[in-house]
């Protein structure tokens, strides 16, 4: 890749950032599709996120994404919101616009979706989703757009209660009965971070008894790639998405906002993108 004054240039802010595998999607796309750009890694300590935009805006960048711990003090700061930003009340994809103003969007809901769509899962019916944090919010949110019929189940059930508020749609059940509610579901997705490597995990096996032998069941964690959930889920033969898919298609909109073309969301890309993983990348 040859880098020169035409160059078109975006990155992910982060804190830290030096894990994120979007510099290696995003390079990986401009040179696959002959688009030239170049994307890196910004690490931009709290506090520092206003000063990183405005610099990086009067470099010449085109956008950046807007990583842990900065998605919501990105919502506050950018001048315009896309409605999928509203909804999720946080912003991980930035563009700068010509006429020096920032507009701010939210792809992890839109990027879920098109990955269940990818595997042909219906956006109908009822979906239980377990969480309530930022990913859920942004998830739920989709879902509910898309028409399926949400039902909320989470640890601290109050947050899950002041995300139905804000979104005026979605039911709240008890964290401690969410088996009994499976039968009536098409779809069951994992939002918190039950079964991401170092973290705590669940006996998922039992409360999956109750699954309807139609239903889907989609982890939006992806290290591992296979999680306990999705493992009992294929043990008990139901149709399973990870949470792999969910990272391609979410960036796919920022690359098209900033270099101007939609990049494949193919194998390959997800090939890249595994090697990274078991490379610890
Ligand atoms: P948050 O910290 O905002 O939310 C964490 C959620 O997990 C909360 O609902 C929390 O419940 C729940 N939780 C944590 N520990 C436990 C536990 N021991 N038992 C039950 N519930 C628990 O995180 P995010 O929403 O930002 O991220 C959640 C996961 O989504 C992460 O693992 C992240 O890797 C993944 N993710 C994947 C993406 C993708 O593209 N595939 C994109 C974004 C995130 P409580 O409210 O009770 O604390």
């Amino acid at each position: 890749m040859t880098i020169s004054g035409k160059t078109m240039l975006a990155g992910v802010i982060g804190w830290p950032v030096s894990h994120s595998r979007s510099p290696a999607l995003h390079n990986y796309w401009c040179a696959r599709h002959g688009v030239d750009g170049a994307y890196v890694p910004l690490p931009v300590a709290p506090g520092a996120l206003a000063a990183a935009l405005k610099g990086l805006m009067a470099a010449g960048f085109r956008g950046v994404n807007v990583t842990i711990p900065h998605k919501e003090e990105a919502f506050r700061l950018v001048d315009a919101l896309t409605a999928a930003a509203k909804r999720a009340g946080a912003v991980n994809t930035i563009r700068f616009e010509p006429d020096g103003t920032m507009r701010g969007d939210c792809t992890d809901g839109t990027g879920f979706v098109a990955n269940l769509e990818a595997h042909d899962c219906a956006m109908s019916g009822q979906a239980l989703v377990l969480g309530a944090g930022g990913a859920a919010r942004a998830v739920i949110a989709a879902l509910l757009d898309a028409g399926c019929d949400v039902l909320i189940a989470n640890r601290t059930r109050d947050r899950a209660e002041s995300l139905v508020a804000a979104l005026g749609g979605g039911t709240v059940i008890d964290w401690d009965r969410w088996p009994d509610a499976l039968a009536r579901c098409t779809l069951l997705v994992n939002a918190t971070s039950l079964g991401l490597a170092g973290h705590q995990d669940h006996d998922w096996t039992a409360p999956l008894r109750e699954a309807p032998a139609g239903m889907t069941v989609a982890d939006i964690v992806y290290v591992p790639l296979e999680t306990p959930l999705l493992r009992a889920a294929k043990a008990r033969g139901l149709k399973t998405v990870d949470g792999l898919g969910m990272l391609i298609q979410q960036a796919r909109a920022g690359f098209a906002a900033w270099f101007g073309t939609w990049p494949d969301a193919d194998a390959e890309t997800r090939v890249l993108l595994l090697r990274g993983l078991n490379e610890g990348g």
